[in-house]
């Protein structure tokens, strides 16, 4: 089995222009509910390589939905393009690689909840990249929650980074603010969130993203390099 270093790893995915990246070994997925590990999807994987791309701030001063939503929208495409872009490299190097879908979900129906083949966000926070608050959205150090995350499943057994400390402290602000106490539990309430926050506008009759109230009350929503808010 060819292998590459945690470096080269890096430096091919910040040149495909990610700002984050690090890489988890398969024994940070030990808690991974059933169907959702890496080895459900690729049976010969070894490591998982995440990444995070910065979401503009700029969207969370807006009075419309609207630029925060085509933002995500955008974002999308972008995480798969550089997670397909980090699989051909990997096998031009002769490592069998998988992307994992930046936003499309399967049914669980064990849980009834809607999952990604492989959690983003664990992958992220095994990875090294941030730690997963109590709103349930990622928390980097760099950026707070103001990033998209996309991964990619590969054979090459890589160096994993160290994971990071927990960044949220329990204040408890993101439960308090949510309109549909979709945080009163330790896990999200998944469809009272999306009810919320997804859906046509109906004023405009357009798809937004309407609510995302408990990632602006953070005091760790942005940070270290979010300079412009
Ligand atoms: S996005 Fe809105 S509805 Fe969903 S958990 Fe956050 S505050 Fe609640
Ligand atoms: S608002 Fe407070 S409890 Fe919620 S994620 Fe941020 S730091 Fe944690």
């Amino acid at each position: 089995m060819t292998n590459i270093s945690n470096h080269e790893v890096k430096e091919i995915v910040y040149s495909l222009g990610a700002d984050l990246c690090g890489v988890a070994c398969l024994e940070r997925f030990d808690n991974a509910p059933k169907g959702f590990h890496p080895l459900d999807v690729l049976p010969s994987c070894k490591s998982v390589i995440s990444f995070a791309v910065r979401f503009p701030v700029g969207a969370l001063k807006c009075e419309t939905p609207v630029p925060y939503t085509r933002i995500r929208n955008s974002l999308t495409p972008k995480m798969d393009a550089i997670a397909l872009d980090l699989c051909i490299e990997l096998e031009k190097r002769g490592i069998v690689s998988v992307p994992v879908p930046t936003n499309e979900s399967l049914w669980d129906e064990k849980t009834n909840r809607w999952r990604s083949i492989v959690s983003q966000k664990h992958a992220a926070q095994a990875a090294g990249i941030g730690r997963i608050g109590r709103h349930s959205l990622l928390i980097t150090k760099q950026f707070g929650s103001m990033v998209w995350l996309g991964s990619v499943l590969c054979e090459a057994e890589i160096e994993p980074d160290e994971m990071i400390e927990d960044i949220c402290n329990h204040c408890n602000r993101c439960v308090q603010v949510c309109p549909v106490n979709a945080l009163e539990k330790e896990e999200l309430n998944q469809s009272a969130c999306w009810d919320n926050a997804f859906g046509d506008d109906e004023v405009t009759k357009t798809w937004v993203i309407s609510c995302h109230k408990c990632r602006d009350i953070c005091p760790y929503n942005l940070g270290t390099d979010n300079k412009l808010i």
